[in-house]
């Protein structure tokens, strides 16, 4: 019986994969982190770390990039629904494009050891004694490789899993499309170190400026009103004038991305020697800006039980990711569905930004959220 060639193979270099790659080359262990675009690559996401995302990469020993890459601090959140404003102080965050910080992570996983191999289109296949096989495909070269374990971080609507693997993906009926698109420097208005969140009745687009002053806009539709509106352009000048936000003429000619549906769930979020983490074990929406908090947090809840496989798989493992998972991510996603569920009301998402204007201890808990207040604290493998 051949030996896998691989300790691990990490599927997707984004926040997950990369810095879950990174945790694992220090721990020794031969890492191969694949990804299907070359970087740096842009990637449709509001760009701004909350508290978890911040805490997470001081505990990875990793914060110190965020001031190399002139990470923007995020000292507000402006609020616009029909016309009102609630502009709250933010207790942490900071924006930085996504190029830049998935490159950095990346190259830290390479610093410390990992392979990277992109562009690569990585598939978990079948079993391998002793570990699990992955496809890996450069353009018309496919090659067989195995690893005792896979650690799946692909992101959302591409889950990289062979029919082999027992795991299904439950998408909400009701879930939002994402859009995003990036607009230079030059344009007017939308200040630095605020967070802008324009909310409408079918959709909400948040506003940032990056680390190089270009505008960031990131969003979620209703997909009849994405379709109705004609694109991801014209929704998102509906959002701006239906919460009192300044028009933007230039995001009409800008190029506009969209994602899959993103409510949605992977059950189980483990299989046979394969772990799912990051948003390919599930997501919610971007409204609270979690999302690379919940995929750094992920990577480091994970790297014991890969060392833990190293030795011996059993199902034990798979049941302990999900109920890690659960415990980690569960409680702050449940607290995103009703923030959801809240602004797909109009009649309610008013009252509550009225009564947080009048009595400004109610958003005690948004803030907490958005500071990661509540989050567990992830002690790292002490391994290097
Ligand atoms: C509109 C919007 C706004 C958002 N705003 C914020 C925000 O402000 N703050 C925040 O924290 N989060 C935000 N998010 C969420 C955040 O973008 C994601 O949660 C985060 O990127 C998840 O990281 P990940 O590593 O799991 O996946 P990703 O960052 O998606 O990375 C997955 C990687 O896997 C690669 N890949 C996919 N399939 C394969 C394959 N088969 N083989 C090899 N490689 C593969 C992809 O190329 C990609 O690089 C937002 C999301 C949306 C949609």
């Amino acid at each position: 019986m051949s030996a896998p060639e691989w300790d691990v193979i990490v599927i997707g270099a984004g926040p997950a994969g990369a810095l879950a790659a990174h945790q694992l080359a220090r721990c020794q262990l031969r890492v191969l982190l694949v990804d299907k675009r070359t970087f740096p690559r842009w990637k449709i996401c509001g760009s701004c770390l909350n508290g978890v995302a911040l805490g997470a990469l001081e505990t990875a020993g990793l914060g110190h990039l965020l001031d190399g890459l002139g990470a923007v601090p995020l000292q507000r959140i402006r609020l616009g629904l029909q016309g009102r404003e609630l502009e709250l102080a933010l207790p942490a965050g900071r924006s930085l494009s996504r190029g830049r910080l998935d490159l950095a992570l990346s190259e830290a996983a390479v610093a410390a050891g990992a392979v990277l191999r992109a562009p690569c289109e990585a598939t978990v296949a079948g079993s391998h004694p002793a570990g699990r096989e992955v496809l890996l495909r450069s353009g018309a070269d496919v090659q067989s490789t195995s690893a005792r374990v896979v650690l799946v971080a692909s992101g959302l609507g591409s889950p990289a899993l062979g029919p082999e693997l027992p795991i299904e993906i439950r998408i909400s009926p009701q879930a939002r499309i994402g859009a995003g698109c990036e607009l230079d420097a030059g344009v007017k208005g939308y200040g630095r170190g605020t967070i802008h969140m324009a909310i409408g009745r079918h959709g909400y687009v948040g506003l940032v400026r990056n680390e190089a002053g270009d505008l960031n806009l990131a969003a979620a539709f209703d997909r009849p009103h994405l379709i109705a509106a004609g694109g991801p352009a014209a929704s998102a000048a509906e959002v701006l004038a239906e919460a009192g936000f300044d028009p933007l003429p230039e995001a009409a000619a800008a190029t506009w991305r969209a994602t899959p549906a993103l409510t949605r769930r992977s059950n189980p979020p483990a299989a046979d020697r394969v772990l799912l983490l990051g948003d390919a074990a599930g997501y919610v929406e971007p409204f609270t800006g979690e999302g690379m908090g919940w995929a750094l947090v992920g990577a480091l809840a994970v790297v014991p039980l890969v060392l833990q496989g190293q030795q011996e798989w059993n199902q034990g493992l798979e049941r302990d990711w999900a109920r890690r998972h659960a415990l980690l991510i569960g409680s702050r996603q449940r607290f995103c569905h009703g923030l959801a569920f809240a602004l797909r009301r109009p009649g309610l998402s008013r009252a509550l930004l009225v009564a947080a204007g009048r009595w400004p201890a109610l958003t005690a808990p948004l803030l907490q959220h958005l500071e990661g207040a509540s989050r567990q604290q992830i002690t790292p493998e002490p391994c290097r």
